[in-house]
């Protein structure tokens, strides 16, 4: 059946590895190490039919462009993680958007890009951490053509769904 390979990516500390190993084994990691990066593979059903979801959960404080580059070459689009209690870490996405219209100007469609604003939980519980607003969310994701969503790695919440809502896009290219 088909296969999709997508990077997760954004600054340390967003929460990528959380998002990822909720996603792929359903339970929250706390303290992860920020250094490991791997690729999981997980099999899903969308609209009926099953697929299976190539994930690269991406790590380093490497500001190497080259890097970046590795991490989004050959991908069928990507998943670009913020968190609700940092406006720095949604500053931080614009180089991998900026690499992705490099990456990928020669192809027909471009890949599609989920944003996601992580920490949800975070920000409800108290509201003065929260560093960004939905509506800002909201702008940039219409800036990167993206799809924006607002999850908890530590609740589960919408975490399926950004993975869902990756592979529903991926096949509209
Ligand atoms: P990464 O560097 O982007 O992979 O970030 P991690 O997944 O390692 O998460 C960094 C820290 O944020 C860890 O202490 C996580 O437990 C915490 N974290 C990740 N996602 C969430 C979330 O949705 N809510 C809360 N409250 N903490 C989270
Ligand atoms: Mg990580």
């Amino acid at each position: 059946h088909e296969t999709f390979h997508v990077s997760v990516l954004g600054s340390g500390g967003v929460g990528k590895s959380a998002l990822t190993l909720r996603f792929v084994k359903d339970y929250f990691v706390r303290d992860w190490d920020p250094t490991i990066e791997d690729a999981y593979r997980k099999t899903l059903e969308v609209q009926d039919q099953l697929c299976m979801l190539e994930i690269l959960d991406t790590a380093g404080q490497d500001d190497f462009e080259s890097l970046r580059a590795q991490w989004m070459m050959d991908k069928d689009g990507y998943i670009f993680v913020y968190a609700m209690d940092s406006r720095t870490s949604l500053h931080e996405l614009q180089p991998f958007f900026e690499l992705h219209l490099q990456i990928n100007e020669t192809k027909r469609n471009l890949p599609p890009i989920i944003l996601v604003a992580n920490k949800k939980d975070l920000v409800e519980q108290d509201p003065a951490k929260r560093q960004v607003t939905s509506e800002d969310g909201r702008r940039v994701a219409a800036s990167y053509n993206a799809v924006y969503m607002e999850t908890s790695a530590l609740t589960g919440s919408n975490v399926n769904a950004i993975f869902e809502q990756f592979v529903i896009e991926a096949r509209k290219k």
